[in-house]
């Protein structure tokens, strides 16, 4: 116990940072060229080869969220459209929704994927039902299949939310080439990084077009090359857009990480097998193992905690393992049980009653690529010693 005191931190979701980054970062700097040009360009090229794209099917933002809000604008979405989403997820899902004009309408999860349960989904279909944003929640694929053909039946644009999602596949086919939209995340404690930043995939290359004039202000394409080697060229604004680009400085950090892409997936697919082996006899719910068909990210290790089965609540879970020098996070509470939403559209966290459920248990481990053997150890310890006490 003493000894457990003074272990360094872990901290949850530590970026998994290396020399290549740190030059690729200094040489930008001493470049003069930060913001977005020639490395944004080659990381956009990289991430539509690595997803099997087209070279114009990529736009590099500063975040997933950015991303979600330009997509659902250039699918057309407004005020007045109902945009089904999961009631498990990140805010920022609904509220990029909500910043589109449009009318976040939650599902409810299925208890073992986790995901958007798809059977509920048809009931939740009004004629002011527009689109679906599905989220591959913790890296797990959403069945595609269902959601596909429930877009198909009902005319629905589908935006898929790959903010854990950037390695996943579903029946061979990658996660964020399903929808009209894929929106990735290089968030700190995501799979990759990029400290701040992100990236949408689209079908059409005319989306792919709109958004880039759309994330740099509403100007002109050729903006995006305006203090290039050619001088100084006006640009026209074409509609009112937002300040969402990526900067060199970021990609800079990007190249190099989704070099490692595979190198840190197996690691954090050997961890998560590692915590599953070692958790099965513990009083909690682990996650249900990837089903067959599809390739996990493993974005998060997420374990549920019944305090009448393990006689500890989550909370006080979060507390010991803090005290122990573990840093977890709570992927997450319900989106009704937030009072915004509550107040603006009526939600009521009992509606959705399995993501209550969860997100009154659910606590997340660190899974990052950077842990080593010995953190793992001391997860390891400390959860079995919290969880049996
Ligand atoms: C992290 C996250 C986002 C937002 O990503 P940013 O890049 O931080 O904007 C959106 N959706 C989900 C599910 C996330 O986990």
């Amino acid at each position: 116990m003493a000894d457990e005191q003074q272990d360094p931190f872990i901290i949850f979701g530590a970026p998994d940072i290396r020399d290549d980054e740190v030059a690729e970062v200094a040489d930008v700097l001493h470049s003069g060229w930060l913001g977005t040009g020639p490395r944004v360009a080659r990381f956009e090229s990289d991430f539509a080869q690595y997803k099997g794209v087209g070279p114009n099917q990529v736009a590099a933002v500063n975040s997933c969220t950015a991303g979600l809000h330009v997509s659902m604008i250039a699918a057309g979405l407004g005020p007045g459209d109902e945009v089904l989403t999961t009631a498990m997820t990140f805010c920022a899902t609904a509220n990029a929704i909500i910043h589109a004009g449009a009318t976040p309408v939650p599902v409810d999860i299925d208890p073992l994927s986790q995901n958007i349960n798809v059977e509920l989904i048809r009931d939740r279909i009004t004629d002011r039902t527009r689109a679906i944003v599905p989220v591959h929640f913790a890296g797990r694929p959403c069945d595609m299949d269902g959601i596909l053909a429930l877009a198909e039946e009902h005319g629905l644009v589908v935006i898929e939310d790959c903010a854990h999602a950037i390695e996943t596949q579903w029946k061979g086919r990658a996660a964020g080439t399903f929808g009209e939209f894929g929106c990735f995340s290089f968030y700190v404690t995501k799979n990759i990084t990029t400290g701040e930043g992100g990236m949408v995939l689209a079908k059409s290359e005319a989306d792919i077009e709109r958004i880039k004039v759309l994330a740099l202000h509403g100007m002109t394409k050729d903006a995006w090359h305006r203090f290039g080697d050619e001088g100084y060229k006006h640009y026209q604004v074409v509609e009112a857009g937002f300040k969402y680009n990526m900067m060199d400085l970021q990609a800079a950090i990007g190249i190099h990480q989704l070099r490692r892409i595979e190198d840190c997936w197996n690691r954090r697919e050997q961890v998560w097998k590692q915590y599953q082996r070692e958790f099965a006899t513990l009083p909690v719910a682990c996650p249900a193992d990837p089903e067959l068909h599809t390739r996990h990210a493993y974005h998060l290790y997420t374990l549920a905690l019944d305090a009448d089965v393990c006689g500890i609540g989550r909370d006080d879970f979060i507390a010991e393992m803090s005290k122990a020098g573990v840093g977890v996070g709570v992927h997450y509470l319900s989106l009704a049980s937030h009072p915004h939403y509550q107040q603006r559209f009526g939600w009521r966290p009992g509606d959705y009653p399995v993501a209550q459920t969860i997100g009154e248990r659910t606590v997340s481990l660190p899974l990052s690529a950077k842990l080593t053997d010995i953190e793992i150890e001391r997860i390891l310890e400390t959860t079995h010693r919290v969880l049996t006490a």
